[in-house]
């Protein structure tokens, strides 16, 4: 079978690849789409740490069984479609102990610390796979990069009293707006440019604020009367946002991180202290989310084929990532699609 396989910084090929065997306890899914993540963008182009290359990337994965192994529950049927949880959970670490598996010490995240699912089939355990026969085959691949950004919503503790400023929207940042409002809460989305503040305004965003032509700090403070907000989200992942964040912040606000900083942040702290800020971070998601994201996806009006900027048929897999490096500020999502299988 093919992959798309990472080999250098800007350099991707599709190979051939051995199959995977299917052990037991596993379901093995033919892929039907894969949508690129911020981390793939990252690892084609040298920054992620987190990965050595060549690397298989792709974890945000929806498809169809192939295959089951033995001593897999029923309903994991042949032909059903299905999506992926791509972390791992080692069980003893300080958090899995707490329960909290999201934030696994020891987490091999697909297509990051392992290889991922770019290529035609991939086997894994049962418990990583989510049956979802509603959703068009498409969204199942836009649950994951969701999940992330309701994740943050959650760890935020937002409520419907609560103003959210959301620092970024691109797909992570989109999560946190849709969570948000899915919570029923008042946001205030903040981007460069046009295109991904329409789609801010659209998943429920009451305001936005374009920060390449208006002055953010003054835009925030207006629009909440001068207090700051309840709770802002950063998911942009620069030193200057992360800062931002805890001044645009109200009073006993709480501040979330899911935005990933690659380079350090220097902070004067007294607002730690003078706004009894709660200030948390946020990594991957729970199951919980993604199946809080399900339901808001099948509780859409008009399905989300506007979060999808971009579909590369995967004979084409290698111009996906390129052209997201030359698309950069106007894509939110791009997504490699392959053939429906024949089972
Ligand atoms: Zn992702
Ligand atoms: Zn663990």
């Amino acid at each position: 079978m093919r992959a798309l396989v990472i080999e250098g910084v800007e350099s991707n090929r599709i190979y051939e690849v051995p199959e995977p065997t299917v052990e037991p306890g596993q379901v093995l899914l033919a892929v039907r789409h894969v949508s690129l993540c911020g981390s793939d963008y990252n690892t084609f182009k040298g920054l992620n740490p987190l990965v050595s290359l060549p690397r298989i990337p792709g974890h945000e994965i929806g498809g169809v069984i192939a295959a089951v192994g033995e001593g897999v529950p029923p309903e994991y049927s042949m032909g059903r479609r299905a999506l992926i949880v791509p972390y791992t959970n080692c069980g003893v670490c300080p958090s899995c102990r707490k329960g909290r598996v999201n934030a696994c010490r020891s987490n091999k995240t697909l297509g990051v610390q392992q290889n991922g699912g770019l290529t035609e089939k991939i086997a894994l355990p049962h418990e990583k796979i989510i049956l979802n026969d509603t959703l068009a085959p498409r969204h199942l691949a836009l649950v994951e990069p969701l999940s992330v950004g309701f994740h943050a919503v959650d760890r935020g503790h937002v409520c419907s009293a609560d103003t959210v400023v959301v620092i970024g929207c691109g797909m992570i940042g989109m999560g946190a707006i849709a969570g948000s409002v899915h919570r029923k809460a008042r946001v205030i989305a903040v981007d460069l440019g046009e295109t991904k503040l329409a789609l801010a305004r659209r998943y429920g965003a009451a305001e936005v604020i374009d920060a390449g032509r208006e002055d953010v700090a003054a835009r925030v403070a207006e629009l909440t009367g001068g207090d700051g907000a309840d709770v802002v989200i950063e998911a942009v992942g620069l030193p200057q946002t992360f800062t931002q964040a805890i001044d645009f912040a109200a009073f006993s606000g709480r501040v979330v991180y899911v935005g990933y900083a690659k380079a350090p942040v220097t902070y004067q702290t007294q607002f730690f202290n003078l706004k009894e800020l709660n200030i948390y971070g946020s990594r991957n998601a729970t199951a919980a989310d993604f199946h809080t994201v399900i339901d808001y996806l099948e509780s859409l009006e008009t399905p989300p084929d506007d979060l999808i900027s971009k579909v590369f048929p995967f004979d084409q897999a290698d111009q996906a990532l390129p052209y997201w490096v030359a698309e950069r500020d106007t894509t939110i999502k791009v997504m490699v699609e392959m053939p429906e299988p024949a089972l």
